[in-house]
């Protein structure tokens, strides 16, 4: 990733802190869950997988928000405890090098382009997403289940 020119956009602070408020009020689309696999559940806000033993609640997210062709809202998954966002926006988060789909969009959230790529090619894949000037931004989801992870923007 060209460091100086994309910077990657973890979950707002906000949005996992009104999660947990809507946990304890008992919002019926939050549910909190034990995690069982070192692999299976990626907080959204620090970008790294949650722990066995560690709990994170799940909960459907707007990535791409409402009146568009590609809204689009999606189960995700942070941390149920406080924790810290993830701070090094210049750096492909490294727990997430693998099974993530690139999906490009133009300022009117239309999806314009979609590639999978994994390990040492992700960089050079995001890179000509962007070199496109009608992306702006791209949204790295699991490719096999489809959720949001996070969103990469020019920096
Ligand atoms: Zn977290």
């Amino acid at each position: 990733m060209k460091t100086s020119t994309l910077r990657i956009v973890p979950l707002p602070t906000e949005v996992a802190e009104e999660a947990r408020r809507a946990v304890q009020s008992g919002a019926e689309d939050h549910t909190v869950i034990m995690v069982d696999s070192a692999t299976g559940y990626p907080c959204r806000h620090c970008l790294r997988w949650a722990q066995p033993g560690e709990r994170v609640i799940l909960f459907p997210y707007a990535s791409i928000p409402a009146g568009h062709p590609y809204s689009e809202t999606g189960p995700i998954f942070v941390h149920a405890e406080p924790c810290e966002r993830y701070d090094a926006t210049r750096e492909y988060p490294a727990e997430f090098r693998n099974g993530r789909v690139f999906r490009a969009y133009n300022a009117n959230y239309n999806m314009i382009d979609a590639e999978v790529a994994n390990g040492s090619k992700l960089e050079a894949v995001i890179e000509k997403l962007f070199q496109n000037p009608d992306t702006t931004f791209v949204d790295a989801r699991s490719v096999t289940r489809g959720c949001f992870t996070f969103r990469i923007q020019r920096a």
